[in-house]
């Protein structure tokens, strides 16, 4: 699947970024064009694969370059007014080529969590190919204010796109860890799913066909739809055969295939409940998911048809959906099987009422300071009797 990426504010920026590297290291061609939007300067500096010409700052008459510091309205607000030089970027991007925009955000700063819902407006409006989303949620550590701008941002950035991916770093916190050192690792493991996810969808010409290989539309249609997604992943070891070798010749008698075939099934079908049932981009209730995708990547002869089968109807199950797609995605010379399963449509998410549960009572908590400190400051600067009269 072709997208144009589009990173908003540092998080979202980085995160593109990942991809670009990922698409270059892989070759798996998902980045048809990417694009990073910030307020401050300095984050776009330290961008290393997007291109200059493609790394918009925007804002700079209300900011001067240095960011909006975490004020996510101040964000949302320089995004209307400068989408004239961000659509000025998606101009050079052959849309045609594309089939579907991702906008990604870290919605708990200023920049990508008020500007991304803008953007997937601006998108939504002017563009017939679908607008996705993906939602960075900040750890609980973070603080109120993140968490307070996330949940806000969170609401309006389902509502404007046409399904919203999220992960959610605090489950994915490591304590003891520096925050930078963090970040690397949680950006690869973004990276790793979601470029297998929608690397799916673009197989290359003269790569081995597989079975059932999964198209773009099988990943567009579990995304339509809208709501919420998120995405499971696991993966094993396995000795890659160079076809046609020696090991596969000497293994080429019958008992071993069959052999082979029942512990690639089963194979698969441990993958997949690992991955359902072991961490999600964002922890949730699988029960419930509206629809579901089923992805199987790796060396043709580690894939079949009736582990996916048997993956999918498991699938069905867990979930109690009626719209479960499953394919294969031959990858090789990664070294191992992987399954990623995309859940669309999660509606039973506790973290995300307890996001807003904390933001709520942030908000509240705000409110009351900026009261009492308008009145503290008064009580300060005015003398007891009202003796003294300002200058003017
Ligand atoms: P902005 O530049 O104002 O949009 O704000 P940032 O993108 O710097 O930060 C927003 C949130 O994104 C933070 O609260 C973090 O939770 C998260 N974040 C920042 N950098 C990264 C990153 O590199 N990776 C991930 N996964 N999250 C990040």
């Amino acid at each position: 699947m072709k997208l144009a990426m589009i990173g908003f504010g540092q998080a979202g920026g980085k995160v593109v970024d990942k991809f670009l590297e990922y698409d270059k290291r892989t070759g798996s061609e998902i980045v048809r064009a990417a694009a990073a939007v910030n307020t401050a300067k300095a984050d776009l500096m330290g961008l290393e694969h997007i291109s200059e010409d493609q790394r918009v700052l925007i804002g700079q008459s209300r900011v001067k370059g240095h960011g909006v510091g975490a004020d996510n309205e101040l964000g949302a607000e320089i995004a209307e007014e400068d989408i004239d030089e961000v659509q000025g970027a998606i101009d050079s991007i052959p849309v045609h080529e594309v089939d579907a925009f991702l906008v990604v955000a870290g919605l708990g700063g200023g920049t990508g969590s008020g500007g991304a819902p803008v953007l997937a407006k601006h998108l939504k409006r002017i563009y017939t190919e679908p607008v996705y989303g993906l939602g960075i949620l900040p750890g609980s550590d973070e603080g109120g204010i993140y968490t307070l701008n996330a949940a806000r941002s969170f609401q309006t950035f389902v509502r404007e796109v046409d399904n919203l991916m999220v992960f959610d770093n605090d489950a994915w916190r490591k304590t003891g860890e520096s925050v930078q050192g963090g970040y690397e690792e949680i950006n690869e493991e973004i990276v790793r799913r979601f470029g297998i996810l929608f690397g799916a969808g673009e197989i290359q010409q003269g790569q081995e066909i597989a079975e059932s290989v999964v198209d773009s539309s099988e990943i567009i249609n579990t995304l339509s739809g809208g709501g919420v997604s998120t995405v499971g992943y696991a993966e094993e070891e396995v000795e890659e055969r160079s076809s046609g070798g020696l090991l596969s010749r000497l293994r080429d008698d019958g008992n071993d295939e069959e052999l082979d075939s029942a512990h690639t099934t089963n194979r698969i079908t441990s993958l997949v409940r690992k991955a359902a049932l072991g961490r999600l981009t964002l922890p949730c209730e699988i029960e419930g998911a509206e629809r579901a995708l089923l992805v199987l990547a790796g060396p043709p002869e580690y894939l079949n048809r009736k582990g996916i089968e048997r993956g999918r109807k498991w699938l069905e199950e867990q979930t109690g959906s009626m719209e479960v797609r499953g394919g294969d995605y031959p990858y090789r010379g990664a070294g191992f099987v992987a399954t990623v399963i995309l859940l669309a449509g999660v509606t039973n998410v506790p973290r995300i009422k307890e996001l807003q549960q904390v933001a709520i009572e942030a908000q509240d908590n705000l409110d009351e300071i900026r009261e009492e400190s308008d009145e503290n400051l008064d009580e300060l600067v005015s003398d007891d009797s009202d003796e003294l009269e300002s200058l003017f």
